[in-house]
């Protein structure tokens, strides 16, 4: 039977952000990334607003904010070092009154998770910047860009591959069976004939499996069902606008504590296209499908902070879900990491409701994993 030192479950960017860091760490390890699908990045990290995220909204302390905070220099160090498409275009976060105690409180937030560069702007200050905008006050955040999501995890398959990673693609594991100090993994491959079913061993398993991070866990033999956190899934629908893109930065609202996302904002791809979303709505089930249904609420939601849209020009572009761990009303949860320590399997780490910052940390969490299996051994 063939064995690896580690198998990672999942080719979205965290799995690919793993392998690069496994990689740089221990050049000589063998590692095999499995995917489900026909290739990388073809769910959550491919359905997203590809935002470098500042760092600004997490509680102080927690595994989103550190991971963020880290994430965004290695990313932006990432980029340069590999020639990543990136801009650092910088964010608004605007409010329609002059004397906001939200915005106050964020900017606070922000410093205690060491981001200490955000700017309070007036509105003649915006109305200079961004003449489209209505808003009376406004926090700038300068370290806020975007990044081409496909580019990046394209340069961290390449330079995984170059260190030897093994990347299996239409691969689906169906079974993990912990034995001591390893596990033995049951996978089906579908290579357009009939599917063929493939067991090998790893000394690690990383399951990093996004959406289905709790499907895949529980297919590990014995693992209690304390391990593995309540799944809800919160889809987000964007909106393409047609009209000319009159904004240079990323437009936030302030944040509503009732809903489970930051807002309707706008976002654009590097070639300058504007977007608006995500919103969101809990599901029961993952369905990317998109109708022009949301358009009304959609652009009352716009028009709130950019009273010129036509909302004619509002098409319905894609949706993603976010793997959450919190349900309707509930406090955010955090990022879990939970290594062996956690779930009692030596060589076991799983995450779960790895959604925004995640593209951001993801450099970051692929590190922080490493540490942990540096600090046990390979
Ligand atoms: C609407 C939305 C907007 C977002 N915007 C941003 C943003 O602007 N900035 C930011 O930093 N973050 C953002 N995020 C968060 C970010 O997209 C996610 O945190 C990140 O993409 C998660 O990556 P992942 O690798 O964990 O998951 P995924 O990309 O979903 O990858 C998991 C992979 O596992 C595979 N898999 C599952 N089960 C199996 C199995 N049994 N066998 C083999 N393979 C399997 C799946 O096919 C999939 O490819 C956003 C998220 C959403 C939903």
């Amino acid at each position: 039977m063939d064995r690896f030192d580690v198998c990672i479950g999942g080719a979205g960017v965290i799995g690919l952000a793993l392998s690069y860091q496994l990689l740089k760490s221990f050049p000589k390890a063998s590692v095999v990334l499995i995917e489900q699908e026909s290739s990388f990045g073809q769910h959550t990290s491919s359905r997203l607003s590809e935002v470098i995220h500042a760092g600004i909204y997490y509680p102080p302390g927690s595994l989103k904010a550190k991971l963020c905070v880290e994430g965004k220099a290695s990313l932006y160090e990432f980029c340069d070092t590999y020639r990543v498409p990136y801009r650092q275009i910088g964010k608004l976060i605007i409010s329609q009154s002059d004397s906001d105690t939200t915005l106050t409180s964020l900017e606070r937030n922000a410093k205690s998770n060491g981001v200490h560069d955000l700017e309070y702007w007036t509105e003649d200050r915006i109305r200079i910047a961004e003449p489209a905008i209505r808003a009376k006050s406004a926090l700038f955040s300068p370290s806020t860009g975007i990044v081409d999501s496909h580019q990046l995890m394209t340069s961290l398959l390449g330079l995984s591959e170059q260190k030897g990673l093994l990347f299996a693609p239409r691969t689906k594991i169906t079974s993990v069976h912990p034995y001591g100090q390893g596990f033995e993994l049951d996978t089906r491959i579908y290579d357009g004939r009939k599917p063929k079913t493939y067991k090998f061993k790893a000394k690690w398993f990383i399951n990093c499996a996004g959406l289905w991070s709790q499907q895949l866990a529980e297919t590990i033999e014995n693992l209690p069902a304390s391990c593995i956190p309540r799944r809800f899934l919160c889809k987000g629908d964007y909106f393409d606008y047609q009209g000319t893109n009159p904004f240079t930065h990323l437009i936030y609202p302030l944040p509503d504590p009732k809903l489970a996302g930051l807002g309707i904002h706008s976002t654009q791809d590097l070639s300058g296209r504007l977007r608006f979303g995500p919103d969101a709505e809990y599901i029961d089930a993952v369905d990317y499908r998109i109708t022009s249904n949301k358009r009304n609420a959609f652009a009352q939601a716009i028009r709130r902070y950019f009273p010129a849209l036509e909302a004619d020009k509002l098409t319905p572009a894609y949706a993603g879900v976010r793997p959450k761990i919190s349900g309707p009303g509930d406090q955010p949860g955090d990022f879990v990491i939970a290594g062996p320590k956690e779930s009692g399997v030596p060589g076991l780490v799983q995450l779960f409701g790895i959604e925004s910052p995640g593209l951001t940390a993801s450099l970051s969490i692929g590190s922080s994993i490493t540490q942990l299996i540096k600090q046990i051994s390979l």
